[in-house]
């Protein structure tokens, strides 16, 4: 017999309530928005980046997706149910045709979300990214110290840099979000950070947890990620004690199952990150190349295909992965993201990561998984199985 915890999640009429973001009919499904990874290069040289793009300066230059291509793509995407894209990278304002792709989605009228350290966000940039249909901006901010900062980023200077780029977004009317990864060299400057955001004109702070993907391995490894039992006691302070010192949106990124309800409900988009969108989501690599999301470039398995060659229609309707991921998700989780009462909606954190980490797409979350052995997983949170 089930026993079931006191705790009962309230059910909420959303797409991801009937367990499966953006499906139109049976078996079908709206490809809602792409994640273009534009460059294969990034003006920094980040320790915990899990795109490992290769490190760009004015002498060395490295691919970058064609624009004839992104074009095809978006003109293939829009029957499929295409409403947004997000640039992303390497460091997505260092493509040769940034304009021209801006003023194509301008021009297609698709909601733009666009996650960059901030150093390219020139006046002109901002602008142009402001004319689009509502658009999202988050720039990566460590620290308001430059020395901890440039440690993380690996280019002196970026700092002064991004907070510039800031100013300049500020001024074409954009309120940005600012993201930062928390560790212990900078557990320390949440506060501060966010008393900087608020001077900056920023519209929300999102504390991400470092994970323990690609270069994020090596530091957890070198013990410079903060423990669990570290990471639920900020989050409870950020959520409870900084958010209540301040009109921006704070977010921390720890997994649904350790927030408390009022974050869970109705914070759904790029900045409230309230549910996966994985079933809707399409990742496109530098090389034109199909992927599940960024995590193609380390997981050749998580690559789907080629743009200059298949069909999107034929990736999006007939790849394995996805359709074993549709009929599937959130049902087959295992570990952990099995018994959790937030899997419909959370749909077990990450499944790019939890691949990364195990070679298996149901497997369940390391957060939840090394929470639970520690005592530490919300008992509240759990289907009790007999
Ligand atoms: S984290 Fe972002 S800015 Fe840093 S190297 Fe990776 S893509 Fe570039
Ligand atoms: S156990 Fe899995 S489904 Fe539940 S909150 Fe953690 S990651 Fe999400």
């Amino acid at each position: 017999m089930k026993r079931y915890s006191s705790l009962l999640v309230p059910k909420v009429e959303t797409d991801m309530d009937k367990k499966k973001a953006g499906k139109k009919g049976k078996g079908e499904y709206s490809l809602n928005q792409i994640y273009f990874y534009l460059t294969e290069g990034c003006n920094l040289r980040c320790r915990h980046c899990w795109i490992t793009p290769k490190y760009q300066t004015g002498e060395q230059i490295y691919p970058a997706l064609d624009f004839d291509l992104f074009r095809s793509i978006i003109n293939q995407a829009k029957p499929l149910g295409l409403s947004g894209v997000k640039l992303t990278g390497g460091e997505p304002l260092l493509h040769p045709q940034i304009h021209k792709i801006l003023d194509l989605i301008r021009a297609e009228n698709l909601r733009l979300t666009v996650e960059t350290n901030g150093v390219l966000c020139t006046p002109e940039l901002s602008q142009k990214m402001a004319a689009c249909n509502n658009p999202f901006v988050a720039v990566s901010l460590d620290s308001t110290e430059a020395k901890t900062h440039e440690w993380l980023r690996g280019v002196k200077g970026c700092h002064e840099a991004t907070l510039k780029g800031i100013r300049n977004l500020v001024k074409a009317k954009f309120r940005p979000q600012i993201i930062m990864t928390i560790m212990r060299r900078n557990k320390e400057h949440m506060e501060p950070l966010v008393r900087l955001a608020e001077s900056l004109g920023a519209g929300s702070v999102k504390f991400n947890i470092l994970q323990p993907t690609a270069r994020g391995e090596k530091m957890h490894e070198a013990g410079e990620a903060l423990s669990i039992d570290e990471l639920v006691k900020l989050g409870q302070w950020v959520e409870n004690t900084l958010s209540s010192s301040t009109s921006l949106r704070l977010h921390f990124s720890h997994p649904m199952a350790f927030r408390p309800l009022g974050k869970m409900f109705g914070e759904n988009g790029d900045g409230g990150c309230g549910v996966c969108g994985i079933l809707g989501i399409l990742g496109v690599l530098a090389n034109g190349s199909y992927a599940l999301c960024g995590i193609g470039e380390s997981v050749p398995e998580l690559v789907f295909g080629q743009a200059a060659t298949d069909r999107l229609e034929d990736v999006w309707s007939n790849t394995p992965v996805l359709l074993e991921l549709r009929e599937g998700l959130p049902e087959r989780f295992e570990g952990v993201c099995r018994d959790c009462l937030m899997k419909d909606r959370c749909l077990g954190s990450c499944v790019a990561q939890n691949y990364y980490r195990s070679r298996n797409l149901w497997a369940g979350y390391w957060y939840c998984q090394e929470a639970q052995k520690q005592g530490l997983f919300p008992e509240s949170r759990l289907n009790h199985r007999d």
